[in-house]
């Protein structure tokens, strides 16, 4: 096998395939992902990519047969699979919670002792009723967990959770959240010198990337008198760029911010005298 190349793998196709490739591209690595292609190679970044099965991600890691992967931490704390978590990617955000039918009276945890779980996570509530001093019957199924109560297969479910809505329109309530998952990039134990060099690469632009999401860049006019009250607001990187307008008195200050800063002090921005305020996207930041 060529220990010079990165492979990654993706999710072929459901929740995680979109935001998978799209971080990819925005880390500048170009390869050609024709429908139905189960393999590519990049075109620019010694790296290929692998389309698969999420659940099958972390063992192919595992195994060296792919050196790195994009999978749900849920996915890869349930498969027990030795494999490096390097990254956390902070999209694809859920929980796997436990539900009961929504007139079931539901008191604490304790309530589900003896009682019996359906559940595709089976080793991660195990670890969680552990914790608790619980013993269920833990029903092990493939999917479709959700119906499991009303039909009478058990008393409750544990699965994945966004909004909750799967939930509710099956009869039920969350009473329980076990498990925070976002989906993280996961490592070969195994890399060579020279993956584990390509592997800091990607890690640096990932963060170029994820850094640049959370600050906007932004311009604004304002009276030379009020540049050191709006600079409190607007530090910048080290400080803000101020330069001249052909209006006297006036300059154009141009800064950095975190986006929900923005948010926090664009008021006060303004009534310190700021003017024609843009605010612009960043693409990649290196801090
Ligand atoms: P595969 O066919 O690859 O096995 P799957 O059906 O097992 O796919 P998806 O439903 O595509 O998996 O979910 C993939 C991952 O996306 C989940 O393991 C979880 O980490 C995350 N996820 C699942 N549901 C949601 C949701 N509603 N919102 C956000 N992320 C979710
Ligand atoms: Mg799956």
């Amino acid at each position: 096998m060529n220990d010079n190349i990165l492979r990654i793998a993706i999710q072929k196709s459901g929740r995680l395939s979109e935001d998978s490739l799209k971080l990819i591209k925005e880390c500048g690595i170009r390869f050609d992902n024709g429908a139905g292609k189960l393999k590519t190679d990049a075109t620019n970044f010694p790296a290929e990519i692998l389309f698969l099965r999420d659940d099958d991600i972390p063992g192919y890691v595992e195994d060296g047969v792919a050196h790195l992967g994009i999978v749900g931490e849920n996915v890869s704390e349930e498969s027990c699979k030795d494999v490096d978590t390097v990254h956390k990617l902070g999209f694809s955000k859920c929980r796997l919670s436990i539900g009961v039918l929504r007139e079931a009276e539901y008191h604490g945890v304790q309530d589900l002792e003896g009682k019996s779980i359906a559940t595709t996570y089976p080793r991660l509530l195990e670890q969680y009723l552990k914790s608790h001093n619980v013993t269920a019957d833990i029903h092990e199924i493939s999917g479709s967990v959700e119906i499991a109560p009303s039909i009478g297969l058990a008393d409750a479910v544990c699965d994945i959770v966004s909004s909750g809505s799967t939930l509710l329109s099956n009869g039920l309530k969350e009473v329980e959240t076990i498990f925070r998952s976002e989906a993280v990039m996961i490592a070969s134990k195994h890399l060579s010198p020279v993956q584990q060099d390509l592997l800091d690469q990607l890690l640096f632009r990932i963060k170029s990337v994820q850094v640049a999401k959370n600050n906007k860049y932004i311009l604004l006019n304002c009276p030379v008198d009020a540049v050191e009250n709006i600079t409190k607001f607007l530090p910048g990187m080290r400080s803000p760029t101020i330069l001249p307008l052909a209006t006297e008195g006036w300059c154009s200050l141009h800064s950095v911010i975190n986006e929900n800063k923005f948010w926090e002090n664009i008021e006060k921005i303004r009534q310190a005298g700021a003017e024609g305020i843009l605010v612009i996207p960043i693409e990649k930041m290196i801090v």
